[in-house]
């Protein structure tokens, strides 16, 4: 059984943020800043791609949800919501789950950098459309 799956079951203790029958919400033991909070489907997928687009959809109302508590309660100036999906985007814990790291300045410890590539983009839309 995956860690995830053990929290969610109530064997590996952890701090609940939110929960209902089918979600999740727990904060991250790392706190990449203060509050950062993961939500996560009770049922076991190992990332986002493996979930039916309708369960998707219910985990990201549920993200929205859990955005604004935070934001409401812990007077921050933003978030980064954000999900690794697959080793090579650093998904480490093998079960679906959205991080929301609250944002206090752009100063926190946190860096997501977006660099920019030349490439053709009607190849790429081609690629994409198939
Ligand atoms: P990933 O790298 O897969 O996107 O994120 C996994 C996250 O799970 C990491 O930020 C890590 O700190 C967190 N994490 C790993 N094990 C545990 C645990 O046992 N409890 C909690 N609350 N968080 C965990
Ligand atoms: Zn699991």
């Amino acid at each position: 059984m995956c860690i995830f799956c053990e929290i969610i079951d109530g064997n590996i203790p952890s701090k609940k943020v939110y929960e209902d029958d089918n979600f999740l919400a727990i904060l991250d033991l790392s706190q990449t800043t203060y509050g950062h909070t993961l939500v996560m489907p009770k049922k076991h997928y190992d990332n986002f791609l493996a979930m039916p687009a309708n369960e998707a959809g219910k985990l990201m109302e549920v993200v929205n949800i859990v955005a604004n508590k935070i934001y409401k309660n812990l007077d921050c100036k933003g978030c980064n919501i954000l999900m690794n999906t697959n080793e090579v985007a650093g998904q480490t814990v093998m079960h679906t789950h959205v991080h929301i790291i609250p944002r206090y300045n752009e100063n926190d410890s946190i860096e997501i950098k977006f660099t920019e590539n030349k490439f053709d983009l009607d190849e790429v839309l081609n690629k994409i459309n198939g």
